[in-house]
């Protein structure tokens, strides 16, 4: 999202020479910053259109077919507004409906030269293959959590502790650390899911099949939440199999220490274990069923 942005403002900055487009704060890179540029859009699940009866009443677990043809098929009629070009970015691209991704086929093929649609997504083959081939693919790398490590350092050297606190949670994204920096809730609440996931696992299996049971109904309103939850399991397992480089003077570090001694063996398995449930709910199969075996499964 980060690039998007940055690439929307480098191709509609009024400034004629940019060698640093990200500090520039011309009236087109404030306003696509503010997210109040008339001709950059950004569409996410919880976008609405502008039919007040349209939207309100249905949920947010899609892209919604009437939001993509406000903001896009309609959008992409008419010339920019006052910049070079019209940017639109979809993000979670993944989420949009199966009519919507066909609606956008022919806005893709016909699309103007000064009309840009970026979709984001993490797993490109989530999109139809009638969408990726009408598109350009760009393929971004995870950054090392070394490298990471030192782009935070340089912009908060203020925060040293508290960056490594962040950094133990094991592979976050520069994104998801800089808002966990900034947001000290967000912070507090990823080192609450881990408390309840470190307790989960050394309770006993009464306790584990009522987690699964929580997991399940939390599913059936918020997947997105669920995959999270998961994706704390996946990294903290990794974690631990680091045990090198932990620093036991870190609070996020000692909440995981009454699991640290477990072996190795146990802990990759757990690790296929949830690579395996994630996969299960890609494909179907019923929650219920796949979070029981999840947690069935899960070695102490
Ligand atoms: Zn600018
Ligand atoms: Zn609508």
């Amino acid at each position: 999202m980060s690039l998007a942005k940055d690439f929307a403002r480098l191709i509609n900055c009024k400034k004629d020479d940019i060698d640093e487009p990200i500090l520039c704060n011309c009236l087109s890179c404030e306003k696509i910053n503010n997210k109040k540029h008339p001709d950059f859009t950004v569409i996410e699940k919880s976008s609405m259109c502008s039919n007040n009866s349209c939207c309100k009443s249905s949920n947010s677990s899609a892209i919604k077919n009437c939001v993509v043809s406000e903001n896009i098929i309609s959008k992409s009629k008419f010339s920019p507004f006052m910049s070079n070009y019209k940017v639109v970015v979809v993000n979670q691209a993944n989420y949009l409906t199966k009519v919507s991704a066909e609606s956008l086929l022919k806005t893709l093929e016909d699309i103007n030269s000064n009309f840009i649609v970026i979709l984001l997504i993490e797993n490109l083959y989530d999109l139809p293959e009638t969408i990726i081939s009408r598109c350009q693919t760009w393929k971004l790398n995870k950054i090392s959590e070394k490298k990471i490590l030192d782009i935070l350092s340089e912009s908060h050297p203020e925060k040293q502790k508290q960056i490594l606190e962040i950094m133990s949670f094991g592979s976050p994204t520069l994104g998801e650390a800089t808002e966990m920096l900034n947001d000290s809730i967000f912070f507090e609440e990823r080192q609450e899911g881990l408390r309840r996931i470190v307790k989960i696992i050394n309770s006993p299996m009464s306790d584990k099949l009522n987690y699964s049971k929580e997991l399940t109904q939390l599913y059936r309103k918020d997947k997105e939440r669920v995959l999270y939850e998961l994706k704390i399991w996946k990294n903290l397992f990794r974690k631990i199999l680091k045990t090198e480089d932990m620093n036991e003077d870190l609070e996020t570090i000692s909440i995981m220490s009454p699991i640290k001694k477990a072996n190795k063996l146990g802990i990759k398995k757990n690790i296929q274990n949830i690579l395996k449930t994630e996969d299960n709910l890609k494909f179907n199969g019923m929650p219920s069923l796949v979070f029981d075996n999840f947690i069935i499964n899960l070695e102490a």
